[in-house]
């Protein structure tokens, strides 16, 4: 079985019709969405949409999207956070507004390998951003593969006994991590429609089960096309600009 591995999309309709374009061409048969499906970019309901069309094995929410269909108010987000939040919550139908509400909250456990968080094993909205924070996730997960998000920078990070240490910053176009069984993992596949590494590139990951080979992936997607669709829309030019930047 492999499993696709997507997070934080952030209605970026580009870069996720990129991302399922790569993935298709490498093969997979089931998807894992990690949350932040909407927020930021202009095109949310498209995303939800396109996700939904997916049918994925498993999926949470991200904090954009609780905040972005009404479920809690924006007042721990910055203020362009906030305005592409708000324009996000009318940009949105109430079908999808209702979808976004009734996604299921990490961590939830897809197999006897895998599990799946937004932020963290222990909090949805923490930040994994310090290697103490990483031992302390790895420490709380419940599956040898413990999947998140949040951050939208691809780690890998493992631990066996005491012995902790980060694998790897995926940044080349494909990067393969063995999974073995002594280990315990945290693996961030990075952020499909906004990368935070200084890398503009898309990114993913495809778990396979049988081979234990963990790949995680970067795409060159069209940022211009999503940029222009940010600017007409009359979201903030900052979540234009960041895009090409990676920031
Ligand atoms: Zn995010």
């Amino acid at each position: 079985m492999r499993y696709l591995i997507l997070s934080d999309i952030h209605g970026n309709l580009d870069a996720l019709e990129t991302v399922l374009g790569r993935a298709s061409e490498v093969g997979y048969d089931r998807t894992l969405v990690l949350g932040d499906l909407v927020g930021y970019g202009a095109e949310p309901n498209e995303v939800v949409d396109r996700v939904l069309g997916l049918a994925p094995f498993a999926i949470i929410r991200g904090n954009h999207d609780k905040v972005a269909c009404g479920l809690e108010d924006s007042d721990g987000f910055n203020p362009v956070a906030q305005q592409a939040v708000a324009w996000t919550y009318y940009a949105l139908t109430p079908a999808n507004r209702d979808y976004l509400a009734a996604l299921p909250i990490g961590p939830v456990y897809v197999d006897a390998d895998l599990e799946i968080c937004h932020g963290s094993p222990e909090d949805e909205d923490a930040y994994i951003t310090s290697e103490i924070a990483a031992l302390r996730a790895l420490r709380l997960s419940q599956r040898p593969v413990c999947l998140y998000g949040h951050t939208h920078v691809p780690l890998v990070f493992r631990l066996v006994g005491d012995e902790f240490e980060m694998v790897v910053h995926a940044q080349d176009e494909e990067t393969h991590v063995t999974i073995e069984p002594e280990f315990r993992y945290l693996v961030n596949p990075g952020s499909v429609g906004q990368p935070r590494d200084g890398d503009p590139r898309a990114g993913f990951a495809v778990f396979d089960n049988a081979s234990r080979d963990m790949s995680l992936y970067r795409v060159e997607y069209p940022v211009e096309l999503a940029q222009r669709r940010i600017v007409e829309a009359g979201l903030p030019q900052a979540l234009a600009r960041r895009l090409a930047l990676g920031r």
